[in-house]
């Protein structure tokens, strides 16, 4: 996967294609990721403790990873990462374009 957990992306395909968001999950093994406000779907839910009048919940489904891209606040763009690899430090990711670091958390 080119995205990591944290990452800021936006989509490049699709119906939510131009909006942009933080990666809150990955599903590895469906190259699949959960990204805020994208992909809003309604659940029905049955009232739990947390939620005890249940109903109808909105919560953000997966999109294809092939769908979105890096994002890079500095060029204001889309961006592929190159990776970056220095005596002593850990890898890092950076913009192609630009250099700004992708930070991971
Ligand atoms: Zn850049």
């Amino acid at each position: 996967m080119h995205v990591r957990k944290g990452d800021s992306v936006v989509v490049i395909a699709g119906k939510e294609k131009g909006k942009r968001g933080r990666v809150l999950r990955l599903v590895t093994e469906k190259d699949r990721v959960v990204i805020e406000r994208i992909n809003m779907v309604k659940r029905h839910t049955k009232p739990t403790q947390r939620n005890p009048r249940g109903g109808i919940l909105e919560k953000e489904g997966s999109v294809n990873v092939s769908n979105v891209a890096l994002w890079c606040g500095k060029c204001i763009a889309p961006r592929r990462a190159r990776h970056e690899h220095n005596e002593g430090q850990k890898k890092r990711r950076v913009c192609i374009k630009c250099g700004t670091v992708f930070e991971t958390t």
